[in-house]
């Protein structure tokens, strides 16, 4: 029997995690690696190469010598392509579970959803790609405009911790459907997924080079990616602070960037709404994932009728969510990535004592002496000048307070940098329309959570982020368009010096 601070350790872990470049694994030019730890025992299970300049060069060598081909391949035959990556996806899915929890962290169970989301970003992609025309406009019957539409060229592409599989396949997806070649660099602290990438790709017979791996330290591989001369776009998802460096490095380059970054999303909560129904979502949506989700419900503000009611259930439940070993099937928050993020968090819950009150969690479960652990906590009374109103902690910890009157409610949603997510409840579907308006943020649900269709815009504005992926978004960010003007009647142009 496995103690409850040891992880279940997959069989087969990689003794080296390694680049993937040209279609083959490579190490380091200069044979450098970092360690790789697991967020349960918070020991090296195994190294991966960390790239530097040398490698990314060689990656983006790569996927430029892949990019004429696969730009010019017709789109039904990139599509089919794609189905099949989806297909290889879907055929993985209890090992990528059982990586992706091992690695993260993450509740086998909400893993175990990763591998179909990402199979679904694959095949929707494949029919955008094919239903999608290009716009042409008729100018009375003298002139016709028409759009043509070309893949951009070689993407780079960054992401975060969180979530690494199904967020890579966020942006491989819509790069490969619009006829990009790219290079992937995964988030240092969880590389071990990204390595089901290579077989994926080869069984769905994707080129070799279209699609380069790079892993290594963000200051390092992260920033030769962001430099290279040959990269003019960036996808980027990860914290507000790197998104923003990231901007300054590419300005010489007129970088083309697309830019998810942080969350304090609000949930807003009336008391006409189904308190039932609220309740649940408030805590799945800031306690699920680890609350490690950019657009986690991580500020409640609940109207002050029911508000001492809602509080207290809040806190209940809060105390009753089930921490324990990610690989466990009755696990609800599973351990924090790494020990330097649970610090972080830990160093919130403190701030969050001198600033609010504490009315659940926020200790080290007693059954878990070790590993990245944190019973769920609550604060309530929380004043808008506080860092936990303020600052995205990214774990499972919320903040809870009143508001009066509608105006209040909006003031407050309103009243950090971030603008990604918002959630109302209410029983009044007028109002609930009239708040989504008001609220500065890219997104909203009205009584419901964070489900998505993937055809519709994803983004935040303010400090979450910049542009909007999702949908044709996402194939406009990876695409150019050109506009070709041609005159069909007579042209009538000024006789300078005639
Ligand atoms: P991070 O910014 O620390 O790292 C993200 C990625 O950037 C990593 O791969 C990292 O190696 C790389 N990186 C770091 N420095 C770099 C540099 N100088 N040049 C190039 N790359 C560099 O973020 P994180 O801690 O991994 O992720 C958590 C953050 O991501 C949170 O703020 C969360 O809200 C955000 N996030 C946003 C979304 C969204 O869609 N808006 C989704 C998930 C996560």
């Amino acid at each position: 029997m496995s103690l409850p601070s040891s992880p279940a350790r997959p069989a087969g872990l990689p003794d080296r995690i390694r680049h993937w470049i040209g279609g083959a694994y490579a190490d380091s030019a200069d044979g450098a690696v970092f360690d790789v730890a697991d967020p349960v025992s918070n020991t090296r299970y195994t190294t991966a190469a960390a790239g530097g300049p040398a490698d990314v060069d060689r990656a983006v060598a790569a996927a430029r010598a892949a990019f004429p081909a696969w730009a010019a391949l017709g789109n039904r035959e990139r599509a089919s392509i794609l189905v099949r990556v989806a297909d290889a996806v879907e055929a993985r899915e209890d090992r990528l579970a059982e990586l992706e929890s091992f690695d993260s962290g993450l509740p086998i169970t909400q893993a175990r959803g990763q591998a179909r989301r990402a199979a679904e970003n694959f095949r929707y992609f494949a029919d955008v790609i094919v239903a999608l025309g290009e716009e042409a406009y008729r100018v009375g019957d003298t002139q016709l405009n028409y759009v043509v539409r070309t893949p951009a060229g070689v993407a780079g592409l960054i992401t975060p911790w969180n979530t690494p599989f199904m967020l890579e396949s966020w942006k491989l997806a819509p790069a490969l459907a619009s006829g990009c070649t790219l290079v992937l660099k995964p988030a240092e602290w969880t590389p071990l997924s990204a390595g089901l990438w290579p077989e994926i790709l080869t069984e769905a017979g994707v080129p070799a080079g279209v699609v380069n791996i790079v892993h290594g330290l963000g200051e390092a591989a992260g920033q030769a990616l962001v430099d290279h001369p040959d990269v003019p776009l960036l996808s980027f998802t990860g914290s507000t602070d790197t998104g923003r460096h990231i901007m300054r490095c590419s300005a010489d380059g007129l970088k083309a960037l697309s830019m998810e970054l942080g969350g304090k999303s609000p949930v807003v909560v009336f008391a006409d709404a189904d308190l039932e129904a609220a309740l649940d979502s408030v805590v799945f949506g800031v306690f699920s994932l680890n609350g490690e989700r950019c657009t986690a419900g991580s500020r409640v503000l609940v109207e002050r009728p029911v508000y001492e009611e809602f509080t207290r259930r809040l806190a209940e439940r809060a105390e009753k969510v089930r921490v324990g070993l990610p690989s466990d099937p009755a696990t609800e928050v599973g351990a924090l990535v790494h020990p330097e993020h649970y610090a972080r968090v830990l160093e919130y819950v403190e701030v969050g004592r001198r600033e609010a009150r504490l009315v659940a969690g926020g200790g080290r479960p007693g059954h878990l002496p070790e590993g990245n652990y944190l019973q769920p906590a609550v604060f309530t009374d929380v004043p808008r000048d506080a860092r936990i109103f303020q600052e995205e902690i990214f774990g499972p910890v919320v903040a809870v307070a009143p508001f009066d009157d509608e105006c209040e409610a909006v003031e407050l949603a309103n009243a950090t940098r971030y603008g990604l997510a918002a959630y109302v409840w209410t029983g009044d579907l007028r109002r609930g329309h009239r708040i989504a308006h008001e609220v500065a943020s890219g997104m909203v649900w009205i009584n419901s959570h964070n489900v998505r269709d993937l055809r519709t815009p994803f983004g935040g504005v303010k400090d979450s982020g910049l542009g909007r992926e999702g949908g044709a978004h996402s194939i406009d960010f990876f695409s150019e368009s050109k506009i070709v003007h041609v005159m069909l009647g007579e042209v009538h142009t000024p006789r300078f010096g005639a």
